[in-house]
């Protein structure tokens, strides 16, 4: 099995008001030299708990943060460490992150040149008003000249990311948003439900009453329209969050529902190695402090038991439309999932979260919704 490379970026223009990554404010080319150069020591240290130094990787994903600040300059070494640490797919899946405003077509020529052969665009809405809200730094016309740079410079598999339930946001404004995203034909969409992360500028305003609080009713609506629209579009479901024309669903995330290696690095990246989970340092001083004295940016380190593996086989499974097999399940862990979670099955399907049908447990639309109804059974 092949694995993953996931990269974080944690700098940004500014910081928007929901967001609680671990991501900092750029201040310059030469803060951000520094964290490539450790970027680059993690990725070639020989000691680092990442055990399998030739292993095959089929995907490379840069998230952040916004990794399209990164100059081709700086891509190209981080570049450079991983074929010289692993052994590259030639029919590779290159992912970068890249929000609105920060790319130019030279720039983005570079990037192809290095190989990135997927943007995961950070679009979030197409209202003025909502991204002026949110602090996101850029306004609509950015991300339609954006997108359009993006195409000129031939990039063929495009992902959109989108916020459903902003604050304020009516059902007609995000099936306004949604049908503008489908109109652009990008081969992929993200579409989130926002959540209100505690310490968070927006937590703040909603606690003190100047910002309306999540509507449950409404999202679920809006989750619906979701599904429609998408459907319709020829972008159909393949998970929870996740819609795409056949043949562009994205790969590397798919590792993650499907519990498939993925080595990580930089500042408070998650790797996962089939059975140990490791996460780095959070704090990206620290990370680079630690990395240039040559000790380890890992702080913590959880080994998998048997249970524990397959309990997070079947809720990241669910994840995904396709379901979970029972045969296939008790195949791989020699249990009887049917059998040993008969009550709380019978139960959730009486909810109406969850199917069975020939020997194949999926969410239903409404569990889609409620998920962590669902989830917490194996938890
Ligand atoms: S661009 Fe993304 S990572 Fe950066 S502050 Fe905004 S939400 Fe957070």
């Amino acid at each position: 099995m092949k694995a993953g490379i996931y990269l974080h970026v944690p700098f940004c223009k500014s910081r928007c008001s929901y967001c609680d990554f671990a991501t900092d404010v750029y201040r310059s080319a030469e803060a951000v030299d520094r964290y490539v150069d450790a970027l680059v020591r993690e990725i070639r240290n020989p000691k680092s708990e990442i055990r399998n130094p030739k292993s095959e990787i089929d995907t490379v994903y840069f998230g952040g943060g916004t990794p399209s600040l990164l100059a081709p300059s700086q891509l190209e070494r981080i570049v450079g460490a991983l074929h010289e640490r692993f052994a590259v797919d030639a029919e590779i899946e290159f992912t970068l992150e890249m929000n609105p405003a920060t790319v130019t077509a030279e720039k983005l020529r570079d990037y192809r040149s290095l190989g990135v052969n997927r943007a995961s665009f950070g679009v979030q809405t197409f209202d003025d008003r909502a991204l002026k809200l949110l602090a996101r730094g850029h306004d609509a016309r950015d991300a339609r000249q954006t997108f359009e740079l993006l195409r000129a410079a031939g990039f063929d598999n495009i992902s959109f990311d989108l916020i459903a339930g902003l604050p304020g946001q009516t059902l007609e404004d995000w099936t306004r948003n949604l049908d503008e995203a489908l109109r652009m034909k990008p081969e992929h969409l993200s579409l989130y439900l926002l959540e209100i992360h505690e310490g968070t500028p927006l937590a703040e305003q909603v606690r003190s009453g100047r910002r309306p609080a999540p509507d449950d009713e409404l999202a679920a609506a809006m989750y619906e329209t979701m599904l429609d629209r998408t459907a319709a579009a020829g972008l159909p479901q393949y998970e929870i969050s996740n819609f795409a024309r056949p043949g562009f669903e994205a790969r590397h995330n798919s590792k993650y529902w499907r519990c498939e290696p993925v080595f990580a690095f930089g500042v408070s990246a998650h790797s996962f190695d089939g059975r140990t989970r490791r996460a780095n340092e959070r704090d990206t001083n620290r990370y680079v402090y630690l990395i240039e004295r040559g000790e380890s940016p890992v702080v913590e380190e959880i080994e998998l038991d048997a249970e524990q593996l397959s309990a997070e086989f079947a809720f990241l499974s669910l994840r995904l439309t396709e379901g979970l097999n029972f045969k296939d399940y008790q195949t791989r862990f020699g249990i009887d999932l049917n059998r040993q979670y008969a009550q709380e099955f019978e139960r959730l399907e009486e909810y109406g979260l969850i199917a069975i049908d020939q020997g194949v447990l999926r969410l239903t639309q409404k569990g889609m919704v409620y998920s962590n109804e669902v989830f917490s059974v194996f938890v």
